[in-house]
């Protein structure tokens, strides 16, 4: 038994669904909402650039999750934007918003 030469459409049926990529999504906006809340509850000074800092990545992210979102819409999630094939199914469980694979991302980093 092996899964060489497997069709594209059997490998397709390995990437999450539309619902799965959703609730992964309101998970990590859900997390992010909570790190923005904590760090407007310990009220940093304005000119502290590490909260600062903080608080620029949360909404960067949140921002990533918002478009991961209109990706699902139009079918476009989970397509790496660098290089056209599917992201691995193991990177989406952990970075549900990333709009590449790991060979891109890194690459985009
Ligand atoms: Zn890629």
């Amino acid at each position: 038994m092996s899964l060489d030469g497997a069709a594209p459409t059997e490998r397709q049926l390995q990437r999450p669904s539309a619902h799965e990529a959703r609730q992964r999504l309101e998970h990590a906006r859900a997390t992010r909402l909570t790190q923005l809340r904590a760090l407007d509850a310990a009220g940093h000074a304005p000119d502290d650039y590490v909260a600062a800092g903080q608080r620029d990545a949360i909404e960067r992210a949140l921002k990533e999750i918002d478009d991961a979102f209109t990706r699902i819409e139009d079918g476009t999630y989970g397509t790496c934007r660098g290089c056209a094939k599917p992201v691995p199914a193991e990177r989406l469980e952990i970075l549900p918003y990333t709009r590449h694979c790991v060979a891109c991302g890194r690459r985009a980093a």
